[in-house]
């Protein structure tokens, strides 16, 4: 039996996603799939191999380390790193061949130095910001002249112009069409002296939101893993969720009335029941704020987190009739006897969102890629 807790990466329902989001392009439209923060938490590396099978056309990252790791195991794929990079990690980003985002004249001279020292050719993305407020710029002249500085230098190449949607994930869609429509207007104009630019914009909410997102490229995380963007259910748009977080019953007891289980004895049975304990805590990355709110499946059934989430352990009420054991395991993610747990359903009570869930599982917990999670219980709690 594994320790503690795995979390279960179903590496076929990541390439199931990657076909599906890649069915909704036109012909000629890359996919990008975006592989940040240890892929949103799934582990990055077995991602990348995976999505790179599944048709993904580049791999984009949030840093240059990330991208430096996949570079090792994906030696021809195309990488882009989407966020700032400070100058010390301009060299890594150039090592690793990865496309870089840049908006800023200072750091492309700097960028083209090391390059040439390098002796490479690094591919730019210049970043307009047409709307999110965050990195890039918003003067479309800037993005002209920076684009002419790319196109000029023998060792940068200009790659694409590209935008960040702030609110794809509405349902009203004013505030994107108009990011959408002014990243058009420029691409149109830099594509009258760069007729090779490429233009991208597209989340995984634009993507599936609309086609006129789509421009030449999109960059869709959360659906790669089978989590919906619209925080609804994954099943809406034929993905499938890839990660399964589990765990095992480490003991059970008998509670009578009055008796309170964890810290702070926020929870105690009103009548006689028996309570579990779970090795997984906040410390694996179970949130504190799941404490008398959260549910997890065991032996197909849901029960509730009572008492306190502590760093190492949470403690479920199963009720004064059950025939849960030891060793049972514990689906905190996932699914278990035809029941479910979303990480949708998870960030609920929480506060938060879908990317948050999984992104905040640590590093205690392994990543085990599997090519098809059964998502069944095992009696005697996880085989593996
Ligand atoms: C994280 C990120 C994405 C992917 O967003 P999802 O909502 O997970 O699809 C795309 N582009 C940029 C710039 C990002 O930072």
């Amino acid at each position: 039996m594994y320790e503690r807790a795995e979390a279960r990466i179903d590496l076929g329902a990541l390439r199931h996603n990657c076909r599906e989001l890649k069915s909704r392009l036109a012909e000629g439209v890359e996919l990008c799939p975006v592989l940040k923060a240890d892929a949103y938490g799934h582990g990055a590396l077995h991602c990348v191999s995976a999505v790179a099978e599944a048709g993904a056309d580049r791999i984009a990252f949030a840093t240059a380390s990330e991208a430096m790791l996949a570079r090792s195991v994906v030696p021809d794929i195309p990488l882009l790193v989407l966020g700032a990079l400070a100058p010390g990690e301009i060299e890594m980003a150039i090592s690793a061949r990865a496309d870089v985002a840049a908006w800023e004249p200072g750091f492309i001279a700097t960028l083209a130095d090391q390059a040439a020292a390098a002796g490479l050719v690094v591919g730019v993305h210049i970043k307009y910001d047409t709307g999110m407020g965050r990195l890039g710029t918003t003067d479309p002249e800037l993005v002209l002249e920076l684009a002419r500085t790319a196109a000029a230098h023998p060792n940068l190449k200009l790659a694409a112009i590209w935008t960040h949607f702030a609110t794809a994930d509405e349902a009203d869609a004013t505030f994107r069409d108009l990011q959408r429509d002014r990243l058009a207007e420029l691409g149109e104009r830099a594509r009258r002296e760069f007729p090779d630019v490429r233009l991208h914009a597209a989340n995984s909410a634009g993507l599936i939101a609309d086609s006129a997102c789509h421009f030449d490229m999109v960059r869709p995380g959360v659906a790669v893993y089978g989590m919906d963007p619209f925080g609804k259910d994954p099943a809406d748009h034929n993905l499938l969720p890839v990660l399964s977080l589990h765990s095992w019953v480490a003991s059970v007891k008998d509670f009578e009335p009055g008796m309170s289980a964890g810290y702070g004895r926020t929870w105690r049975a009103e009548q006689p029941t028996r309570v579990a304990a779970i090795p997984v805590g906040y410390g694996d990355g179970v949130r504190r704020g799941l404490s008398n709110k959260g549910e997890v499946l065991i032996g197909g059934r849901r029960h509730p987190i009572s008492g306190t989430v502590s760093m190492d352990n949470i403690t479920v009420d199963l009720g004064a009739d059950s025939d849960v054991r030891v060793g049972d395991e514990v689906t905190l993610i996932g699914s278990q006897g035809g029941q479910t747990i979303l990480a949708e359903q998870v960030a609920v009570p929480l506060g938060t969102i879908n990317y948050e869930v999984t992104c905040g599982i640590s590093p205690r917990v392994p990543r085990v890629g599997r090519e098809e999670a059964d998502g069944e219980a095992r009696p005697g709690g996880g085989s593996r």
